[in-house]
């Protein structure tokens, strides 16, 4: 490779600051350190997560960035100690990472690893050293990602790599959304056969929270939004009833409760919206019935103690509760063997310089998923 043990100079979008538009730049990616692999990014989308850092941030902390986590691509060159990836090897880097070797690694109860950026950084929303530069300055990388750049640097823990004829331009949505909200249904809310769920929110998370329901074999799936057009998409991944709480003249959950006889079995925040968090757990039964958190804010959350005192479940989950390397490419074969649906999430591709276009279409609830293409 021409390119290896050099800095490379690529174009990215770059995040200067809050609330202000995405900015075409030349940036430096450095090469890649011990345990670190550079990867050539082909193909990204945004996810509601990097909207929420660029358009509701309230200072500059975790400023200026790369957003993007959500993408695929090969891998350029590797450093000292990578035995995992070589070049040319197609990956998916991740905003979460899985050492194996740490106490949560180990432990079949969480996909938390104790190496993660997560666990020390979340001010930041990435970890402090980068390896990219743009003007002099350093540039962080989004949740340790930054793909809206077309290399990137990263450590081999949050790299998984995936079949060799995987189509990069739809597998890219296993980064984050598709993953998490799916993960969230089958994994982290462990949806039974038969059962009554609601999902709160149809992005792709919600989304993808539906179509985990399904295969998991609900018997009734609510989804829940305030924009109706999603219902159609919803309808698609496998919802049997379509819910806008604003028709209503009461909570949603009391609306849930009597059209369900008692409540829902499971339901999933998909939103980020503490309000609708709290209307998730009470749509749920007396008894059992289970809420997942997925949906991400910085606010506080409530609801009244008897909700969990009459026996009710709240958790949250980090992409669906995935271990990244065991699940991110069993769900790349699922969706080639047409286990798992990912075309239907994409409403519209474009390429990095239209990138601005698309936070617009994401704000305005005009798109679920776009794709933009690195190479054009
Ligand atoms: P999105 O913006 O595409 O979708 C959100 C949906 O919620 C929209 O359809 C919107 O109309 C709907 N909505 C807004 N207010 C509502 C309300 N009051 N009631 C019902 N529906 C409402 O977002 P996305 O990319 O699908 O992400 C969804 C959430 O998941 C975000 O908060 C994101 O940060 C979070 N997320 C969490 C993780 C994790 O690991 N936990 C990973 C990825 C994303
Ligand atoms: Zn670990
Ligand atoms: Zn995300």
């Amino acid at each position: 490779m021409a390119t290896a043990g050099k800095v490379i100079k690529c174009r990215a979008a770059v995040a200067w600051e809050p609330k202000a538009p995405l900015v075409m730049e030349e940036i430096e990616v450095a090469p890649p350190q011990e345990g670190e692999v550079r990867i050539k990014i082909l193909y990204t989308s945004l996810c509601h997560t990097d909207l929420f850092h660029l358009l509701e941030s309230t200072d500059n902390k975790g400023f200026p960035t790369i957003l993007g986590h959500e993408a695929a691509g090969v891998v350029e060159s590797v450093g000292p100690g990578v035995t995992e990836f070589k070049p040319g090897d197609k990956v998916i880097p991740n905003s979460g990472c899985q050492c194996r070797e740490c106490k949560f690694c180990k432990s079949p109860k969480t996909n938390l690893c104790e190496r993660s950026w997560v666990n020390d950084h979340i001010e930041f929303m990435s970890y402090p050293k980068t390896s990219f530069t743009c003007r002099g300055k350093p540039i962080l990388q989004f949740t340790n990602t930054g793909t809206l750049a077309e290399y990137i640097v990263i450590r081999q823990i949050y790299v998984v790599k995936i079949d060799d004829d995987a189509p990069l331009d739809r597998v890219c949505l296993l980064g984050c959304g598709v993953t998490t909200g799916y993960g969230a249904a089958v994994n982290s809310a462990g949806v039974t056969p038969g059962s009554v769920c609601a999902v709160f929110g149809l992005g792709a998370v919600g989304l993808a929270a539906v179509m985990g329901c399904k295969n998991a074999g609900a018997s009734r799936i609510f989804a829940v939004d305030i924009n109706e057009k999603k219902f159609e998409k919803a309808k698609v991944f496998g919802a049997t009833d379509f819910l806008n709480p604003q028709a209503y003249n009461k909570p949603i959950s009391e609306v849930l409760i009597e059209m369900t006889n008692g409540g829902v079995d499971f339901s999933l925040e998909c939103v980020g919206n503490t309000e609708v968090s709290r209307h998730a757990l009470e749509s749920c039964a007396k008894g059992w019935g289970l809420s997942v958190l997925v949906g991400y804010t910085n606010t506080d959350f409530s609801s009244k103690p008897i909700q969990l005192i009459y026996g009710k479940t709240w958790k949250g989950t980090l992409l669906g509760g995935f271990k990244i390397k065991d699940g991110v490419p069993k769900l790349v074969r699922d969706y080639m063997s047409g286990k798992i649906m990912l075309d239907e999430f994409i409403t519209h591709r474009m390429n990095l310089e239209q990138v601005n276009d698309v936070v617009k279409l994401m704000k305005t609830g005009q798109c679920i998923r776009c794709i933009l293409d690195m190479s054009k």
